[in-house]
């Protein structure tokens, strides 16, 4: 039996999703960690509640250097672009981005994510 899914998750590699061979049933996978996990786990959702820890101390700083990326559907023509934040700041694939170096869809994502 694996462990239930806890609220926080801590390890030095970030958490990922497998498929267990035995079961055929998601398992997150963080070190030497292994939780039980239902369809509806996200990696993002894995990703926001890990800390990065080394020799069993959390490393918060890691966190920001961690690129964060989200998909963001257009209202107006229903294409996805990807949002993404790292340490050179925010960036979005759709056109207006590229011309003025910001978007609704940053903006979008910074207001539902806090960032
Ligand atoms: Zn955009």
């Amino acid at each position: 039996m694996y462990n239930a899914l806890p609220e926080k998750i801590q390890s030095f590699m970030p958490p990922i999703i497998i498929k267990s061979p035995h079961t055929g049933k998601p398992l997150a996978v963080a070190g030497d960690q292994w939780f039980a996990i239902d369809e509806t786990v996200t990696l993002d959702y894995l990703r926001s509640i890990w800390t990065r820890t080394v020799g069993g101390k959390a490393v918060e700083e890691n966190k920001n250097v961690e690129k964060k990326e989200f998909q963001v559907e257009s209202s107006r023509t229903g294409e996805v672009y990807t949002v993404s934040f790292g340490m050179s700041g925010a960036h979005c694939t759709c056109a207006g981005y590229g011309f003025r170096r910001k978007c609704s869809h940053i903006d979008k994502v910074r207001k539902e994510n806090s960032l």
